[in-house]
């Protein structure tokens, strides 16, 4: 049962922010920067600990401004570095659950993010939650994650040398990390829903390129992941013929797609059929006045970091613009 305004009685209230960003990744800390140079005061809210997704990389060469490839790590502790320099608040596991939007006007106008037993207050927030890897959902799969099976090509590469690794996708993530892991794995076979891969060309020709090493299962599934303490192995269904065979491996990376972390935030902005959250084009406003949406998150974007960046940077000058209308005579609004 949602819960009302009249209802928010017993969870204390917290100081009032400008804005409320909920994801330390790269969009909510591109953000923050802007927001807390615009002299906002920010607060930013992380389940886990600031960077999100980029922390999983040990290599971006795409992000501009760095003509040498950097970690991702590295990356994100000079995000946060450059948004608390700047006055910006963020506070390291808080999850929040549920989000309300407001029920006052002008001064009085706050939205409501919840998290635990505390309550936090903005007058404009902005959503930069980002995704999480798609799951399989077949047997084994949950109980052999960490012990062989894993959605990270870059962390864990190094763990499968000279050994055959299963890799379920189609697109550039699985044919990306698909060769990173060959610099390590003996073998890679390929399982793909679909009759091509879906990838770039230049990385079709350099799988291509790696001879025998590489198998691929087209018009396949994998419909079980096998192993008493590890993986040892995986059944793979065509799904044309329904011949279904088994086949022994040491480790099995899944890349089919990213799910966005959005369940709290349903029918409170709108999202898309894929849960994704819908926005203007231009000024990436949700649904509800006073909330953006930023980064991977957000319904048809490019889910990459330099875009993440980009759509914090939009999302925090016009939550800028909206509380100088709101609270034109509020003095930390310049
Ligand atoms: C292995 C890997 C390699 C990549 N390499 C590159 C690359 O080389 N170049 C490139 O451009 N892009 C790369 N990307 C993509 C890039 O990392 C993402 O596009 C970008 O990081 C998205 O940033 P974001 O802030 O939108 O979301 P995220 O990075 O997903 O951050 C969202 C944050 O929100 C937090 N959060 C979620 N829900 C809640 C909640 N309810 N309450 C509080 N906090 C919450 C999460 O913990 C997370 O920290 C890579 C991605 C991966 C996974």
């Amino acid at each position: 049962m949602p819960q009302t305004a009249a209802d928010r009685g017993p969870v204390p209230a917290e100081a009032t922010y400008d804005v409320v960003i909920i994801g330390a990744g790269i969009a909510g800390l591109s953000a923050a920067i802007y927001a807390t140079r615009e002299r906002l005061t920010t607060l930013v809210l992380e389940k886990m600990m600031p960077g999100g997704q980029i922390l999983t990389t040990s290599r971006v060469e795409n992000y501009p401004g760095f003509p040498d490839p950097i970690g991702g790590m590295e990356l994100a502790d000079r995000l946060a570095s450059q948004a608390v320099r700047f006055g910006a608040e963020i506070v390291s596991q808080v999850q929040v659950t549920r989000i309300e939007p407001p029920t006052g006007e002008g001064e009085g106008r706050c939205i409501l993010a919840f998290a635990g037993s505390k309550r936090y207050c903005g007058r404009s927030m902005i959503l930069a939650v980002g995704s999480e890897y798609r799951k399989l959902d077949v047997p084994g799969e949950r109980r052999l994650t960490g012990y062989g099976v894993s959605y990270c090509g870059t962390c864990d590469a190094p763990f499968y040398r000279d050994k055959h690794v299963v890799v379920v996708g189609g697109g550039n993530t699985a044919l990306d990390e698909g060769l990173h892991l060959l610099k390590y794995a003996s073998r890679l076979t390929f399982v793909t829903l679909g009759d091509a891969f879906r990838a770039s060309q230049i990385l079709v020709d350099e799988l291509a390129r790696q001879g025998d090493k590489v198998e691929t299962c087209f018009a396949s599934t994998v419909t079980e992941i096998v192993g008493e303490k590890k993986v040892e192995g995986v059944r793979i269904r065509n799904t044309r013929t329904n011949e279904e065979k088994p086949v022994a491996c040491d480790g099995v990376f899944v890349f089919v797609g990213l799910a966005p972390l959005t369940h709290f935030l349903k029918g409170v902005v709108d999202l898309d059929e894929r849960g994704f959250i819908l926005t203007h084009a231009c000024t990436l406003q949700t649904s509800v006045p006073g909330v953006w949406a930023a980064g991977d998150v957000r319904a048809g974007t490019l889910k990459q970091a330099a875009t993440a960046a980009g759509d914090g940077v939009i999302a925090a000058l016009m939550a800028k613009e909206f509380l100088k209308q709101q609270h034109p005579a509020k003095s930390s609004v310049p």
